[in-house]
């Protein structure tokens, strides 16, 4: 059994261009290894937005040696980048870019949501590349809701009745045998979660591999009910690497996001959008950024 050894999250939000106002709820300077292959996550609202003309968002910027992730629940976001892909990310949609070697991206509300405001609710996870794949070339994987794999959760009843107690959207990893649509270049369980207030769920979580729930709303408990190990909305329950699997409570409903993964054991060195293993790996990004190499949005 996996143990919680802690609580993360953060109150202080900031913005992310005009479009996006995140809280940060781990970044690898503090909780690399911890995390691993995980780098950060920032969870973007839920906000509303009221009806607008001008696009709201961020503008070109650069990213070298990972991926990033954008989970969309509510709103809806559009993206472009110098490989050439874009396109627009609904609600259930999940985007999986690898940055590898360099890309430059943009990403906005969408046009349509941004005329009709609304609320966005929604990740951007980044997740590590090992060393031998940080300068892959760029890829972009878009993957619609209708795409990923949806489990009802159940308990059996003392009549032997299932009763359904949740849900789990696979879109990462497998659960249960069933696999999810992301390719990684490493092993990983990404998986959106909902369970219902007073539900208890063990989820597989393999021995050695760092594993975290991130609680975008409701309220979740890990073993017994006491100081440090509950989470609510924009905080996460982490468990020791050791055990196999980890048993939750819902206090709430709660819609969860599970982030399980083997460590990649090999220094991180960031700078802004870039994340290699060296100084001198960082130096080069910054140069090759200056130097025009990222290409050029279209
Ligand atoms: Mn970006």
């Amino acid at each position: 059994m996996k143990q919680c050894i802690g609580v993360l999250g953060n109150d202080q939000g900031h913005w992310v261009g005009d479009g996006f106002p995140v809280r940060t709820l781990f970044f690898y300077q503090e909780h690399g290894q911890q995390m691993s292959p995980f780098l950060m996550l920032d969870f973007a609202g839920p906000a509303e937005f009221s009806p607008s003309e001008k696009s709201r968002g961020v503008g070109s910027h650069p990213h070298r040696g990972f991926e990033t992730v954008t989970i969309v629940y509510e709103g809806e976001v559009a993206h472009a980048d110098s490989a050439g892909n874009g396109g627009t990310i609904g609600p259930g949609d999940v985007q999986w870019m690898t940055a590898g070697a360099g890309i430059l991206h943009e990403e906005f509300h969408s046009r349509q949501f941004t005329q009709e405001g609304g609320v966005l609710n929604m990740v951007q996870l980044w997740v590590n590349l090992p060393a031998k794949h940080k300068m892959t070339q760029p890829n972009y994987q878009a993957i619609l809701n209708d795409g990923i794999p949806r489990i009802v959760l159940h308990k059996i009843m003392p009549n032997q009745e299932r009763q359904t107690i949740g849900a789990v959207r696979i879109i990462a990893g497998s659960y249960e045998g069933i696999k999810g649509p992301a390719n990684t270049f490493t092993p990983m369980n990404v998986l959106d979660l909902s369970l219902q207030k007073g539900e208890t769920w063990t989820m597989p979580a393999p021995e050695g591999w760092n594993t975290s729930i991130v609680v975008l709303k409701g309220k979740l408990t890990a073993g017994e009910l006491e100081a440090g190990n509950v989470a609510q909305d924009a905080q996460m329950l982490v468990f020791s690497k050791s055990g196999q699997e980890a048993t939750i409570t819902a206090l709430e409903d709660t819609s969860a996001l599970i982030l399980s993964g083997e460590p990649i054991d090999e220094p991180i060195v960031g700078y802004g959008p870039f994340v290699m293993n060296t100084k001198e790996e960082i130096a080069k990004a910054i140069s090759d950024f200056n130097s025009g190499n990222f290409g050029k949005i279209h």
